[in-house]
């Protein structure tokens, strides 16, 4: 069988696609759905070889439209042909409307089996890494007319805001129109609720609907309908593209109505959904006054460079960064443009249009419908408000209230919301690591703990010395020429050290922290040496300066041969301990043998301070087990420790040559952002191996940028890290992917268990 009424009740999305097999459910359900019947996937897969039709069967559908609606061809029918992927597709594949005899009818069939291939369609799989041999499915369905009358129309309504996930009714309508004059966004329709204003009835049987259908498949839908002559008719329902902030309110909503559990709630948000949810917004935005003004169409506020052209997004993106993309409208061409910029703003079109829907998805800012700018891409500006804004003039839109302004404004960034905090109380309770942040200030710790940070698990001291106040103290230690001038400098270092220190415990509330003693080489202290005026100081920069210098005087290097630095450093910590209680422990960087930690250990000497090492040298590790007599804990430092293993300089290979390593197919990922585990992650597990066979209760953790990234956390888990510690905007990210890895190795497991169980 290759063809299907919407009345046989078969609703499997592969053999129907998606579309089709939504069409039968709602069939099912007693919904007011025009009769249509679906030419299946496995129709599609045929034609593909043998270019041949299931004609018969294409009769027998006709004739099943004309027993449910009285009509044929010649005799008052029209159908549309649609495409039906098993994987949402958006606008890519062609839609054939209007069809009034068999002929045309055949033909569009053929056209939209074709469009599969079309340019648009084989970008969109790419970008959204869908298989190209799926294939689709067709439908033919009764054309019903929102263009017949006044009392007719035709609108996309979601059964929740996909901005917020908050449940109502959320939409357009288009009086006295067809869908492809919406979807097309070269009108601007009403709010839904002028729906409710011209057909009250409508509007309620709608929102009734709706919520059936969100009942019936759990989760928020996108329902395309038609009004004709007063009578409702829904063309299609799917799961609906939301923010990643609605998403989480949608499943939360859903696991505390019961409609799906907390397991599936954690399972059906992925980590790099959650990422797309730290949105920015404008700080103090009542003191600026915007040029233009439209529909907040996807969150966020953001700055970039005009450009008009899509390609040159692309070109501009890859060189200068924050683009934002201005045009009329935007269309399926358009995609990767968008995917280039950081923002997209449009004169024309809705909520629902293409640059709406496709933005939100991507998790970036946009602002669709500012009918008031007056775009000319002839010139490449724009007018609004009087003003004209040329490409590479810098703006802001703010995608949460839809204003548009002109420059780059202050930004901040987003408050969690209280459904996003007992999603994340779920992934704790499941979770197994801990998870940390990486943090050298106040703010950043007040940040961490805001974001749900179990602990400081690296607070990078030289960035303290950053400031000017500091670095012109660093510079006067560093270039003294007697003793006394020395400790004059680190008296004064000391005192600065003291009051950091006192100000980072006072924002832990609690929560440990581990300090890393000063890692990097002193000459980065140092002015470049052409800002230099006099000799002096020219020469010491000579002194100082290294050919390699990542692999050179830093780390427990430069304190064993500056004692003074860490002895300083380590009586400040436990200074600023005495006035400020705090669950402190040191930890020493660029360790490589036993006899370092125990050099620094004699500087902390009886005081009650933890120890630890960074494990960040390939030595170090395949030396755990004797450093491990020492260090309280390990923390392993994947950044330095990558670099180690490749022979990789981490400052350098991004920029020169693993873009085409990955191209190539060379290497998987960037192993600078994914952890090697064939490599430095074989390392990293031998060194956990040997460690706890001399102290079993070693603490465990990864503090470099892997830390933070899903694949690389569920490999840490399986291996036993204790926690990973990250920058605090990833902890939520942190958080889910480490539930998710328990959950999936939970699920792993007792597949195998039931595999043994078949054999
Ligand atoms: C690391 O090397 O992974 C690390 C955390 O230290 P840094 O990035 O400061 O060298
Ligand atoms: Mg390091």
């Amino acid at each position: 069988m290759l063809v299907y009424t919407f009345d046989d009740g078969c609703e499997d999305k592969n053999l129907l696609g998606n579309k089709g097999a939504n069409l039968v459910t709602m069939t099912k359900l007693g919904m007011p759905v025009p009769p249509g019947f679906v030419i299946s996937i496995d129709a599609y897969h045929r034609f593909k070889t043998s270019t041949d039709l299931p004609y018969d069967e294409i009769k027998d559908g006709l004739e099943y439209i004309r027993r449910k609606t009285g009509k044929s061809f010649g005799n008052g029918l029209q159908v549309s042909v649609r495409s039906s992927a098993p994987v949402s597709m958006p606008g890519m594949m062609d839609t054939v409307l209007n069809i009034k005899d068999e002929a045309t009818m055949l033909a569009a069939i053929i056209r939209v089996f074709e469009s599969w291939d079309n340019i648009r369609a084989v970008e969109y799989r790419r970008l959204n890494h869908i298989p190209s041999d799926l294939g689709t499915a067709a439908i033919i369905q009764t054309m019903v007319f929102g263009n017949a009358d006044e009392r007719s129309g035709t609108g996309v309504v979601f059964s929740r805001n996909p901005n917020t996930g908050e449940k109502g009714l959320f939409g357009e309508y288009l009086p006295h129109a067809q869908g492809e004059d919406l979807v097309s966004g070269t009108v601007t329709p009403f709010p839904i609720e002028e729906l409710r204003r011209r057909l009250p009835e409508v509007y309620d049987e709608l929102s009734r609907l709706a919520d059936t259908l969100e009942n019936y498949f759990k989760d928020m839908q996108d329902i395309e309908f038609t009004v004709e002559s007063g009578k409702l008719y829904l063309l299609q329902t799917r799961t609906g593209k939301r923010t990643s902030r609605a998403a989480i309110k949608i499943v939360v909503d859903l696991a505390k109505s019961n409609l799906i559990s907390t397991s599936e709630a954690l399972l059906r948000i992925s980590p790099d959904e959650l990422k797309g949810l730290i949105h920015k917004s404008i700080a103090n935005p009542e003191s600026y006054v915007p040029i233009s003004r439209g529909l907040g169409a996807a969150p966020g506020a953001v700055s970039g460079k005009v450009v008009f052209d899509p390609m040159e997004a692309i070109k501009a993106a890859a060189k200068n960064g924050g683009v934002i993309l201005v045009r009329p409208e935007t269309d399926p061409d358009d995609v990767p443009g968008i995917a280039a910029a950081a923002g997209v703003l449009t004169s024309r079109g809705g909520l629902t249009s293409h640059a709406a829907i496709v933005t939100r998805a991507m998790g970036k800012p946009c602002i669709c419908g500012a009918s008031d700018i007056k775009i000319n891409l002839n010139t490449e500006s724009f007018e609004a408000d009087d003003q004209v804004v040329l490409k590479g003039d810098v703006i802001t839109i703010d995608g949460n209230t839809g204003n548009v302004y002109k420059g780059a404004l202050p930004l901040v960034d987003a408050e969690l919301t209280s459904e996003l905090n007992e999603f994340l109380g779920w992934a704790s309770n499941v979770k197994r690591i801990g998870i940390r942040a990486n943090a050298d200030t106040p703010e950043a710790i007040r940040m961490a703990r805001k974001f749900g940070a179990e602990g400081i698990g690296l607070c990078r001291t030289e960035r303290q010395f950053n400031d000017p106040e500091r670095l012109g103290v660093i510079r006067e230690f560093i270039l003294a020429d007697t003793g006394a001038e020395r400790t004059a400098a680190l008296q004064k270092l000391k005192k600065l050290q003291i009051q950091d220190f006192k100000a980072l415990f006072e924002a832990l509330g609690g929560l440990p922290i581990i300090i890393r003693l000063l890692d990097l080489p002193l000459h980065e202290f140092l002015p470049s040496e052409s800002e230099c005026k006099d000799e002096r100081t020219r020469q010491r920069i000579c002194e100082l300066r290294e050919i390699n210098p990542m692999m050179g005087h830093r780390g427990v290097r430069l304190g064993i041969t500056n004692p003074e630095i860490y002895q300083m450093q380590i009586d400040a910590i436990w200074a600023a301990k005495q006035e400020v209680p705090a669950d402190v422990s040191i930890m020493v960087p660029q360790v490589i043998t036993l006899q370092e930690l125990l050099w620094v250990k004699r500087l902390i000497g009886m005081r009650d301070l933890k120890l630890g090492t960074m494990m960040e040298t390939v030595r170090g590790c395949l030396r755990a087990a004797r450093v491990a007599e020492v260090a309280d804990f390990f923390s392993f430092g994947t950044n330095d420790l990558t670099q180690a293993v490749y022979s990789f300089s981490r400052e350098d290979a991004e920029k020169k040559f693993l873009t085409t390593y990955i191209r190539e197919g060379i290497l998987k990922d960037n192993p600078f952002e994914v952890i090697d585990t064939n490599g430095v992650g074989r390392l990293i597990q031998l060194a956990i191996e040997w460690a706890k066979k001399v102290k079993p209760n070693i603490e465990i953790g990864v503090c470099g940028e892997h830390g933070g990234e899903p694949r690389s956390i569920a490999f840490f888990s399986s291996i036993g890290v204790d926690y990973v510690s990250c920058s605090p905007f990833r902890i939520p990210v942190a958080k889910l992917a480490a539930a998710r890895a328990v959950m999936e190795k939970i699920e792993l497991e007792r597949t195998q268990e039931e595999a043994e169980v078949t054999a």
